[in-house]
């Protein structure tokens, strides 16, 4: 066990649907791992973590907020790897999305990086970025190469169409690799595309939320999106490959296959004729529909060797909805 069994890791945001399957794979390796939550009492969120094999010995879970400074400094001190994968994900109608949302995930940042300066025992921290920070600009066309780490989206494309999550995303993963060459931090980062696949929290959240709301709630519209898909199991296993590769280093694409909103929920309803899919229409919604593929080579260079197919994706998300009892009658 390489005295795995003494490390311990830190993973923000534990109630999340990445970073649940991640502590569940870092707990199963050996690794003591220190999360965060919001509120640790709540046991409505927190309590299946406790479930999971060897939590009981290896788990903590701590108290931390992205938005007040210093909350994340407990939470670090004295691990020896971080992996920051707490965001706000979904944008509530409420706020002022370019104000509000986006500045909630750079202070964030700032404030979980600022925390890993004080902790000299802390050798790598992984950040969970996105392919939103990638595909985004106004040139992609059906015929460029596949895009790879040296590409980053443009801000004021994110502007024009209003792409928050994206304009958010690019905007942290910018400073963070600023900030992690300016303090000396070993900053490696995990650019997943939209991530699908079981899950392990009590209810759905994020992404997973988003494909149960589109195959259960018949009209309307899907998202004019065309986008990177990728299963669970591959983003875990990239964020453990840039953990445990010495030379891992800057970031890493981690995607299956790149298709159109509408062309998955058309597989779905294909295969599962009784969800409600067939009835919506794609939005008129420009900006998110870039014709684009993704170059994966580097993480498979670390050691991901194929990634899940999208069926298997698909198969994979409906089987634990059907387990967690969400889709009545719609299979
Ligand atoms: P998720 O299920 O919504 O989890 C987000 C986590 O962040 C939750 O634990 C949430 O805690 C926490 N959080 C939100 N606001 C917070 C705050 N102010 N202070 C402390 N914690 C806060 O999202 P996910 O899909 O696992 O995403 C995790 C990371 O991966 C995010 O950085 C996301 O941008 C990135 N990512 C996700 C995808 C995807 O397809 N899912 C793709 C690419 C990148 P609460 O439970 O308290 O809200």
């Amino acid at each position: 066990m390489d005295g795995k069994e003494k490390l311990e890791v830190c993973v923000t945001g534990g109630t999340g649907f990445i970073a649940s399957h991640l502590i569940r794979a870092l707990l199963h390796k050996g690794y003591h791992v220190r999360t965060t939550a919001r509120n640790p009492e709540d046991v409505s969120k927190t309590g299946f973590l406790w479930k999971m094999l060897n939590a009981k010995e290896q788990l903590r879970i701590v108290q931390a907020d992205l938005m007040e400074e210093g909350s994340f400094d407990a939470a670090v001190s004295g691990v020896s790897c971080v992996f920051h994968t707490a965001s706000p994900v979904v944008i509530n109608p409420d706020m002022n999305p370019e104000v509000t949302f986006v500045r909630t995930h750079v202070q964030g940042n700032i404030n979980v990086l600022t925390a890993c300066t004080k902790s000299p025992s802390i050798k790598r921290i992984i950040l969970t970025s996105s392919c939103s920070a990638i595909r985004y600009d106004y040139n992609h066309t059906i015929e460029d190469p596949p895009l790879d780490e040296s590409i980053w989206s443009n801000i004021e494309y994110c502007k024009e169409y209003k792409m928050w999550y994206a304009m958010a995303k690019t905007l942290v993963e910018r400073e963070a690799h600023a900030f992690a060459k300016e303090r000396g931090l070993d900053l490696v980062v995990i650019n997943p595309s939209f991530v699908i696949g079981p899950m392990l929290t009590p209810t759905p959240t994020s992404t997973i939320a988003m494909v149960l709301h589109f195959i259960t709630t018949g009209a309307g519209e899907y998202p004019n999106m065309r986008i990177g898909w990728v299963h669970i199991d591959d983003v875990v296993t990239a964020h453990l490959l840039a953990f445990e590769v010495p030379s891992a280093n800057g970031r890493y694409i981690c995607s299956g296959e790149v298709a159109h909103f509408g062309d998955v929920l058309q597989m779905l309803y294909n295969k599962y004729p009784k969800l409600k899919t067939s009835e919506r229409s794609c939005s008129k919604e420009k900006g998110n529909n870039i014709f684009h593929t993704l170059d994966t080579s580097k993480i498979q260079s670390l050691g991901l060797h194929g990634f899940k197919s999208l069926e298997q994706m698909i198969d994979d998300t409906i089987q634990s909805f059907h387990q967690y009892g969400l889709l009545e009658n719609l299979l």
